[in-house]
């Protein structure tokens, strides 16, 4: 048997932590977030020292929209620019972490609501690399990806997202990567330089979405479509809010949530990340 080097053992290698990792969802926003020192990228730094070393990381990303869900299996992830019409800089980035293939063998026999397939294409979209890179900028804690099967209603998301929850008491950090208020087409590019002003239907949303992940009241989150003109506006596709689902439905009954990159940048986005843990 040969020593093993990489930081990528075996969940079943992995000591139980004797508590559970927190839960974070993260607002990506702009790709540029990914090289940029900002109030954004500088509080994700932050959690990455304040939140207990993680023996591997999972990101729900919303740019993995897929038929099927999937889990990256590969030893080493690519990094993936899914983006386009930003500086060579950000083309430029690689973040080498490594893969976990029995981290997501052990994810994938955790499920037993759907097939999880192991995946062997894809790797760190912009969802997870411009976030984890000011978290661990060293990238040697394991990085892996699950898919949003976006096929499959809001409850889906919620419900599967459960099955994973014994992943947290072996110190895997999940990560819901998206934005809670997201709405390209209504950017307002005069107020790239007043960040704080969201449109009124945006602070709308993100107070709501507040007030009901704090209270736990997780049914009208999943049925989102039922919140009123607001949300619609909020949510035109639900790929950005997606990954906020897995994060709840993965929310234990003595966990709490705590906010943080609360603004809105260019009237129709939010940046709030929510952080649940017991304390
Ligand atoms: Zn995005």
């Amino acid at each position: 048997m040969t020593m093993n080097t990489s930081p990528g053992k075996h969940l079943d290698e992995l000591p139980f932590t004797g508590h559970r990792m927190p839960l974070l969802f993260i607002g990506h926003g702009s790709p540029m977030n990914g090289i940029e020192d900002n109030e954004f990228s500088v509080q994700w730094k932050q959690l990455g020292q304040e939140i207990p070393m993680p023996s591997a990381v999972l990101v729900i990303s919303a740019h993995w929209l897929t038929r099927g869900t999937h889990i990256t299996a590969m030893d080493f992830p690519k990094t993936i620019h899914d983006f386009g019409g930003f500086p060579k800089a950000l083309f430029d980035v690689e973040y080498p972490a490594p893969g976990n293939p029995k981290l997501a063998a052990e994810a994938k026999r955790l499920v037993t609501s759907t097939e999880v397939g192991l995946d062997h294409e894809w790797g760190l979209d912009h969802g997870t690399w411009t976030v984890v890179r000011h978290m661990y900028p060293e990238a040697n804690i394991p990085v892996l990806q699950l898919s949003i099967d976006y096929h499959q209603p809001e409850r889906y998301h919620y419900e599967l997202a459960r099955e994973l929850s014994a992943l947290r008491n072996k110190g895997v950090l999940i990560i819901g990567s998206g934005n809670m208020v997201h709405n390209l087409r209504m950017i307002d590019w005069s107020r790239a330089h007043e960040p704080e002003f969201g449109f009124d239907w945006a602070v709308e949303m993100n107070d709501r979405f507040k007030e009901l992940i704090a209270s736990h009241q997780h049914d009208p989150l999943i049925r989102y479509d039922s919140l009123g003109t607001a949300a619609h506006y909020a949510i035109p596709t639900p790929d950005h809010y997606f990954p906020l689902l897995y994060i709840l439905g993965l929310q234990a009954k003595d966990e709490h949530a705590t906010f943080f990159n609360d603004k809105a940048v260019m009237g129709s986005i939010t940046m709030t990340g929510v952080k649940i843990s017991r304390g």
